[in-house]
């Protein structure tokens, strides 16, 4: 027997840190953590203690005999880990903690996001360090809350760790206060011997093709913030009168808008989805979606974990034609003598297996189209996308070339998901070369190249460029939390001049009212409590005002 981890695997790593016989790999200490899709945990090595479920935020381990169905395919996809990873990587080190002063510390982090949890959740271990957190929306939580798919509760779990760190006495919220708005940086360091920016916002980068732009082209940002409740978002409309839509681009993000626009409409109900998106998505026409990916199978920069769910999608098909499966020279001989790295072989051997399985008349069905590059958004009737024009990619010498050969796919919408980049923060200097916060070890630079700001931190995407989820960022935020207490440990933290007592006061005046824990608790409760009416796990506020006026606080001047 042995333990088994599966789909919803956050790579926060918290199991790693308990496995008495270190066989969860890769652990934060190997160079392969920082792009693994998922953890594994070794089945020869593992001794069944069963400490990892516990510890696991997302609940996604198993022992393997009590793996639900779907999940089977999970002991395969662990064991395969380690036929060509090496595992042998000694015990989990940390590195010895720096003696630190008595002296109180005062610390602001800008962002409620995961990195600016896990950034926490390092800091207020120290009883003489508190940590004041400040998000410009009444609501904590970040991308857990406006970014993982509805349907993917398990993964929400990771929540449970944030509100470990939220009931800390040393730990103070300050939601819906806009740093850079309502409170500048200057008066933040004022008032804190350390500022942490973790507020990395999104956004989507673009295709740069003729007919972007038009009505129907749509960033996948948007959607999921639309379809998320997320207030910036709530107010748009989507037009799903199509039958087919086309996402452009195949990670997990284009995965989860083409798995949403699918979906049984009864099955989302059940969901956190917003209740405006529910009732678009129940008049919706969509019954197919194309993904087109530039590249072939090979390179899917979805995760196994996540294309395999497909499957699971009651009512929909993946559809895979057998030709879109073409490999590259070096990937077809690697795969042919078994030398091709473990992940890749499971990605090419589960859409083998999609191509091959039967489909079911009636049902819904997720196209998909590798090699394939949009060149162009057609527009037709009042302007509107009425086609995709895609151009045929084919590998070369390692890379793709574009065949020459196109094909139109009539649709009315266009999701474009090709990754994200990060804009410029109110205060912080920037680096337009590598588009994030110029920065050493998390330490802000006045200047790329510069010279360090002290006690000015980053974290997050804004760090380190717009990648990795849940488990990276729990990385960056332990970072910056390390650098914080080693600049705190070496009396280098500029010495504030200001009680931060007066920051409400001094917010207020500028048309800002704080939501502290006892409001977001109050926000939580009221969207369980609507939640639990309709069997859902809640149902969100999607307007700010709303949101304050049941935390209890005045609608912030100048909001809608
Ligand atoms: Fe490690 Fe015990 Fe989990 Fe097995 S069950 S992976 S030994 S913590």
């Amino acid at each position: 027997m042995a333990h088994v981890i599966t789909r919803a695997c956050c790579n926060d790593a918290s199991c790693v840190d308990v496995c008495p016989v270190n066989c969860i790999h890769p652990t934060p200490d190997e160079p392969e953590f920082l792009t693994a899709e998922m953890l594994y945990i070794d089945p020869e090595a593992c001794i069944d203690c069963g400490a990892c479920i516990d510890e696991c935020p997302v609940s996604a381990i198993y022992p393997d005999d009590q793996l639900p169905a779907k999940d089977e395919p999970f002991l395969q996809i662990n064991a395969d880990y380690f036929k060509d990873h090496d595992a042998d990587g000694g015990l989990v080190r940390h590195p010895k903690p720096p003696k630190l002063p008595d002296a109180p510390l005062r610390v602001a982090i800008v962002g409620a996001g995961p990195a600016a949890f896990y950034a926490a959740q390092e800091l207020v271990r120290k009883q003489q360090i508190s940590v004041d957190m400040y998000d410009r929306l009444p609501t904590p939580y970040g991308l857990v809350r406006a970014g993982v798919a509805p349907d993917h509760a398990q993964t929400k779990g990771v929540e449970n760790t944030f509100a470990a760190v939220e009931k800390k006495a040393n730990f103070t919220y300050r939601l819906g206060v806009e740093v850079g708005e309502h409170i500048t940086l200057a008066e933040l360091r004022e008032r804190y011997g350390a500022v942490l920016f973790a507020s990395g916002a999104a956004h989507d980068r673009r295709l740069g093709v003729p007919g972007e732009d038009l009505p129907g082209s749509i960033s996948a940002t948007e959607f999921v913030g639309w379809y998320n409740g997320h207030p910036d978002w709530v107010d748009l409309r989507f037009d799903l009168s199509s039958e087919t839509a086309v996402v452009i681009g195949n990670g997990n993000v284009a995965l989860d808008v083409a798995r949403i626009l699918v979906t049984d409409p009864d099955e989302l109900a059940t969901t956190d989805i917003a209740d405006h998106a529910l009732e678009v998505l129940r008049a919706s026409n969509v019954r197919e979606v194309v993904v087109l990916g530039r590249r072939g199978i090979e390179h899917a920069a979805f995760t196994n974990g996540e294309f395999l769910s497909l499957r699971d999608t009651e009512g929909v098909d993946v559809v895979i034609d057998p030709d879109e499966l073409v490999l590259s020279e070096d990937a077809a001989a690697a795969l042919d003598d078994d030398s091709l790295d473990s992940v890749i072989a499971t990605k090419i051997r589960l859409a083998r297996e999609f191509s091959e399985a039967p489909q079911t008349e009636g049902n819904r069905r997720i196209v998909f189209k590798f090699l394939s590059a949009p060149t162009e958004i057609i527009g037709g009737d009042g302007d509107r996308v009425s086609s995709v024009t895609v151009m045929r990619n084919r590998y070369v010498d390692g890379g793709v070339e574009a065949t020459g050969r196109t094909e139109s796919i009539a649709t009315g919408i266009a999701l474009r998901s090709v990754g994200y980049r990060v804009e410029p923060l109110t205060d912080l200097p920037f680096d337009e070369e590598r588009s994030v916060v110029p920065n050493v070890d998390s330490r802000v630079l006045d200047a790329p190249g510069g010279d360090p700001i002290p006690g000015v931190f980053v974290a997050g995407w804004v760090k380190r460029g717009p990648t990795g989820g849940i488990g990276r960022n729990r990385m960056c935020g332990e970072e910056a939390a390390a650098s914080i207490l080693a600049d705190f440990a070496e009396g280098v933290l500029p010495e504030p001049t200001v009680d931060p007592a007066d920051v409400t006061d001094l917010v207020a005046g500028r048309g800002a009212h704080p939501v502290d824990l006892d409001g977001w608790k109050r926000i939580d409760a009221a969207e369980r409590e609507a939640g639990a009416g309709q069997g859902r796990r809640r149902v969100k506020f999607v307007s700010v005002d709303e949101m304050k006026s049941v935390a209890g606080v005045p609608a912030t001047a100048g909001e809608a």
